[in-house]
């Protein structure tokens, strides 16, 4: 069986191959460049930097105008020397190289002077293909012509410190060195190829048969997840059943216990049971006695019964006799209610009748319009005072009082508003009206007054008042104003004088004075 360690081993091979079959895709050409590429670089191997643990990267600079040999270091997937870095890079002029180039290429085309190059940069390692002066003690590590030419300055490693291994002369070799080196690489590699192909078709029947061993291992685990799902529910069963006995083991003790308990009680009720016997004996003689009482006591009931019947009928009796009464106070109530009836009835008709004499009576006496004594009722009243007078030999006055130019306000305003005008006159002489004094509206616009018990003087004052108060009155009617005058004539009670028409004609006599000389004045005569 394959663990999942072995499947990582697999998984792992499988990105080797891929690897490597991709690899083994590409074209390998191999060119004279790759050859000096090569061989740099495994100078720079054998070389230490007098500083060489502080360099932490070599920068080399190929001085060149031909870019071939730029572009065989960039092909190459790994520039690393001693687990270093190294940035390639190309010049055609020494100026413009950066100061801190570790490693100075300098191609055949060119030619530099090496002194030149020495002096500008101290601390770099100079590589030549061979063609600078030997004068400068350059030493040619290959030197023929149709070999790859590689020269390292001598002074230039000596004399600055640097340190050369053994081994830097053993790796130089020729073109046809590297061509065969790389012939035999290649074959190798062909040969793992194949062993890789071998390994592939061995891996692919390996999962296969994982494949196959993982359905049968998923099978079994159904099965067995199964067995165990059953197991799991015999088990439960068991423990169950288990429990049940126990109860039941539990549950014969109790009815054990139980059973002892009953048997005990049995014999206790044995013992109660004769008990009860002679007790139950006994309790039939009292029944004995008991039974003769009943019978004594249903014969008093009959006897009660018969009695109560008797009251039943007489309480029917009452009953009837209560209903009758019942009827006749609902009878009588009826009446009752119908004479109160008629009492209100009549009461109302007195009042009305009341009511209606003394409008008859008002209206027979009072003058609608100002609520004065009417002329007749006037001359009636003051008759009665005028023989009062007489008997007591009292004093008396009468005033006679004329609305001035009457006509001419009914003309300019209209006749409700003379109206209005003569109630505001009534009203002025109610208000100088002494309690036991007496007004009446004799004519259209023409008033009387009897003052009792009050000397002329007192009686002109007063119509002199009214006069001046009818003269100070504004009536208003709808939207207009209106002011108006009255005449007064006024006359004492002679000697012996008992005759109401005579004092007002005397009054009238005064009256008509009054109007002759102007208007709004008081006349006596
Ligand atoms: P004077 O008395 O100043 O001589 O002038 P007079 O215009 O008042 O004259 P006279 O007494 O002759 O006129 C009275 C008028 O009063 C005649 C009548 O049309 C009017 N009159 C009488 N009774 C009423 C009434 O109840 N209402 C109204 N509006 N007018 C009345
Ligand atoms: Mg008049
Ligand atoms: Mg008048």
């Amino acid at each position: 069986m394959i663990n999942i360690k072995n499947s990582r081993y697999i998984v792992a091979i499988l990105l080797l191959v891929l690897s490597i079959n991709s690899a083994a895709k590409e074209e390998r050409v191999i060119t004279l460049e790759d050859g000096k590429v090569h061989y740099i670089l495994e100078v720079m191997r054998h070389i230490l930097w007098p500083n060489d643990s502080k360099i932490d990267e070599f920068n080399l600079v190929i001085v060149s105008k031909n870019i071939q040999l730029l572009t065989a270091f960039n092909h190459r997937d790994n520039n690393q020397v001693r687990g270093k870095n190294t940035i390639i890079k190309q010049a055609e002029y020494l100026d413009t190289i950066s100061q801190n180039a570790n490693v100075i290429v300098v191609d055949a085309s060119q030619s530099f002077e090496i002194v030149a190059i020495n002096e500008r940069f101290k601390n770099a390692l100079i590589i030549s293909d061979g063609q600078v002066s030997k004068a400068h003690l350059m030493v040619a590590i290959l030197t023929s012509r149709n070999q790859i030419k590689l020269t390292i300055n001598r002074d230039n490693i000596i004399n600055r410190g640097f340190k050369i291994t053994n081994s830097l002369l053993d790796f130089a070799g020729t073109k046809a060195d590297l061509v065969k080196q790389l012939t035999a690489k290649d074959h190798d590699f062909n040969q793992l190829l194949e062993k890789v192909k071998s390994k592939e078709a061995l891996l692919t029947h390996l999962n296969q048969s994982l494949d196959t061993n993982k359905q049968h291992l998923q099978q079994v685990l159904l099965n067995l997840n199964k067995q165990n799902n059953q197991l799991l529910v015999a088990h439960r069963q068991l423990a169950a059943v288990k429990e049940q006995l126990t109860a039941l083991q539990a549950s014969k003790e109790a009815i054990k216990l139980e059973l002892a308990t009953h048997k005990s009680n049995l014999t206790a009720q044995q013992q109660l049971m004769a008990e009860k016997e002679v007790e139950h004996h006994q309790q039939q003689q009292k029944l004995t006695v008991l039974n003769q009482a009943i019978a004594a006591n249903k014969i008093a009931l009959g006897q009660q019964v018969a009695q109560l019947e008797q009251q039943n009928s007489t309480i029917q009796h009452k009953e009837e006799k209560i209903s009758q009464q019942q009827t006749l106070l609902y009878a009588s109530t009826g009446i009752a209610l119908v004479i109160l009836l008629l009492i209100f009835l009549v009461l109302r008709i007195n009042i009305k009748r009341k009511q209606t004499n003394i409008k008859l009576y008002q209206l027979a006496t009072t003058d609608d319009m100002t609520k004065l004594f009417n002329r007749r009722h006037f001359l009636s009243l003051a008759q009665r005072e005028l023989n009062k007078l007489h008997r007591t030999h009292s004093d008396g006055a009468v005033l006679m009082i004329d609305i001035d130019h009457f006509k001419k306000i009914n003309d300019r305003f209209g006749h409700a508003a003379g109206d209005q005008a003569i109630i505001n006159v009534a009203k002025i002489l109610q208000d100088n009206l002494r309690s036991y004094d007496i007004v009446g509206r004799v004519g259209g616009e023409e008033f009387a007054m009897l003052f009792t018990n009050c000397e002329i003087n007192t009686a002109t004052q007063i119509a002199e008042r009214i006069r001046q108060k009818a003269a100070d009155l504004t009536t208003k009617f709808q939207q207009e104003q209106i002011k108006l005058t009255v005449s007064i004539g006024i006359t004492a009670r002679l000697q012996e004088e008992k005759s109401i028409e005579s004092m007002l004609h005397r009054a009238d006599e005064a009256l008509y004075q009054a109007k002759q000389s102007g208007r709004n004045k008081v006349v006596l005569l």
